[in-house]
């Protein structure tokens, strides 16, 4: 037992990857397997759950989309009141834990009450999905850049996302959160000078045996989309890297309308 009353506890900030257990760094296996308090998300999968020692408390706070199950602020709270307590506290987060993910708000909050936090990097979706579609995220001739964005604001906040800059032939995007709002995304960026032709491979449970793909063109995916599975997260790879996708058909819904809709570079 610990000494509660003069010891206060840490707080790691752990990066779950996209989802395939061993695709979680080593350091992270490791914190998992001698975990006291765990603090988990929706985006972790129960492969990773299983690796939680059955003697930790496993807690909760997984948000589905648009009705946020526990607020952030009151994840910032717990993560600091577990580790005041004395508690080494594992927070596991989707993917890479500073990626879209909030955690640089709870290291934050942490700092601000003196708890001492480390984080562990994480496989983002975007690796994961690359890695297991076989499309480079950056290529020789087709990208010489990547931009990953979120199409979680973008129907509210019309003006948030830099469109025009966006817009750009040579640059891989990738757009996480953005299954409601695709179709915008995909006709702004058409607008603003983007070939309706353009691939755009969408990739649904990344890693995990729910994956399925969608591939599709920027003129095309609004509609396409609306096949990918609604209770799996989703991203979107927009760009000439996804001329390069080996088109697994095992995994491919709608495999039979997508692949004559593809330019080839
Ligand atoms: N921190 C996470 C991202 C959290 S935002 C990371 O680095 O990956 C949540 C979004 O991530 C989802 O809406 C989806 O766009 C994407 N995502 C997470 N896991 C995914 C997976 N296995 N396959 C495809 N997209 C995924």
């Amino acid at each position: 037992m610990k000494d509660q009353s003069s010891r206060s506890g840490h707080v790691h900030l752990i990066g779950a990857g996209p989802g395939a257990a061993d695709l979680l760094t080593i350091r992270a296996a490791q914190l998992i397997a001698g975990a006291e308090v765990v603090v988990f998300d929706r985006l972790v999968s129960a492969e990773i759950l299983e690796l939680v020692p059955a003697t930790a408390r496993r807690i909760d706070v997984g948000k589905l989309p648009g009705y946020h199950k526990v607020p952030q602020d009151d994840i910032n709270a717990l993560l600091v009141r577990l580790a005041q307590s004395g508690a080494e506290v594992v927070r596991l987060k989707g993917g890479d834990p500073f990626i879209f993910g909030r955690g640089s708000e709870e290291a934050a909050a942490c700092r601000a009450a003196g708890i001492p936090v480390s984080v562990v990097p994480g496989i983002t979706a975007a690796q994961g999905a690359a890695a297991a579609t076989g499309v480079p995220l950056t290529h020789r001739g087709l990208a010489t850049g990547l931009r990953y964005v979120t199409g979680h604001r973008a129907r509210d906040l019309a003006l948030d996302l830099d469109w025009q800059s966006l817009a750009d032939p040579q640059t891989t995007l990738v757009v996480y959160m953005g299954v409601a709002t695709i179709a915008d995304i995909a006709a702004r960026l058409i607008a603003r000078g983007l070939p309706a032709d353009l691939p755009v491979l969408a990739v649904a449970g990344a890693t995990t045996a729910a994956e399925r793909r969608v591939l599709s063109t920027l003129g095309g995916v609004g509609q396409d989309a609306t096949c990918l599975p609604p209770e799996v997260p989703a991203l979107f790879i927009i760009g000439r890297v996804v001329t390069l996708y080996p088109a697994d058909l095992d995994l491919m819904i709608r495999a039979e309308a997508a692949p004559d809709r593809v330019a080839h570079a």
